[in-house]
């Protein structure tokens, strides 16, 4: 159990711990979310670390990465899309449920729960939704049919595509993020979506009228949020999109208000031959290889 803060949540985990082996997923997850509101109470004395991490796409190989690389932290914002593309539908529902968090559902998710119409996806992507559909078993369908597509959460906007349009809209340039950013009302969203890891940033008192400024991401250095407002995209977990195969995550401090881009290496080989070995389109196995 990754929670690092004994001050916060040491008694609540103990217990959580000790009733986890018996009580079904749905008391888990209230069981968490007692933990995550207590939390939340003493923010401000206690620095709590947050896993933010956006498209897992059903790729266990690179969540478990991910998870493992991250060390210590205390609770996982994920940003929607764990379901889709990937080999592993359950495997993921099953592990992200395991853990302290929150999730949003994603276009993806929507898709595999039949919420969306397939026509709007190109062949590979309708091909493999159409496969996901038919492996999603009754629990994780339950679990994602009920997650929002954005919502405020401890003074922050989460969002799976943008604030304005939180399903479909993807923030890939400064002139989209300006407009976004008078689509929410806290200085920071979090959205993810495009599997490009991103930062946009609007200096403080720019008013409406000011495009914001791109602030290129750097790997494992501390990013201080303390001016201005933010759209930031932490990139995708099971499917990166911006030329690097490494899944893309990232770690905020609630209390400092400081952010951290981080990539992990993970057995891409083994997703893909759990995609070959379920027939999923050769063009989505290809693509993990190039992060593309
Ligand atoms: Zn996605």
């Amino acid at each position: 159990m990754p929670l690092r803060d004994a001050r916060v949540a040491g008694d609540y985990t103990t217990a959580l711990e000790t009733r986890k082996a018996c009580i079904s997923p749905q008391a888990m997850q209230i069981v968490q979310n007692v933990i995550h509101s207590r939390a939340s109470i003493v923010w401000n004395v206690s620095r709590m670390r947050y896993l933010v991490l956006s498209d897992i796409h059903a790729n266990l190989a690179a969540f478990e990465a991910v998870l493992e690389d991250a060390g210590d932290f205390d609770f996982i914002w994920c940003l929607g899309d764990v379901i889709g593309y990937g080999p592993d539908p359950n495997e993921c529902v099953a592990r992200l449920r395991e853990c302290p968090h929150i999730s949003l559902s994603g276009n993806h998710d929507w898709a595999a729960l039949g919420k969306l119409d397939l026509r709007g996806f190109n062949t590979d992507a309708r091909l493999s939704a159409e496969w996901t559909q038919k492996q999603l078993d009754p629990g994780a369908r339950a679990y994602l049919h009920d997650l929002p597509p954005s919502r405020v959460e401890s003074g922050y906007t989460l969002a799976h595509g943008s604030p304005r349009q939180p399903v479909w809209e993807y923030i890939l340039d400064p002139v989209t993020a300006t407009l976004n950013f008078g689509a929410f009302d806290t200085v920071i969203c979090l959205v993810g979506h495009t599997h490009i890891p991103a930062t946009y940033f609007m200096p403080e008192g720019a008013g409406d009228r000011r495009r914001c400024q791109v602030r290129t991401p750097q790997l494992n250095r501390s990013l201080h949020l303390n001016s201005g407002r933010w759209i930031i995209n932490p990139g995708s977990v099971g499917q990166p999109r911006d030329g690097n195969a490494d899944a893309s995550y990232a770690m905020l401090d609630l209390d400092e208000k400081r952010w951290e881009f981080r990539r992990v290496r993970y057995p891409v080989k083994e997703t893909q031959r759990r995609m070959r070995e379920q027939g999923l389109p050769a063009r989505l196995i290809e693509r993990l290889a190039h992060g593309q």
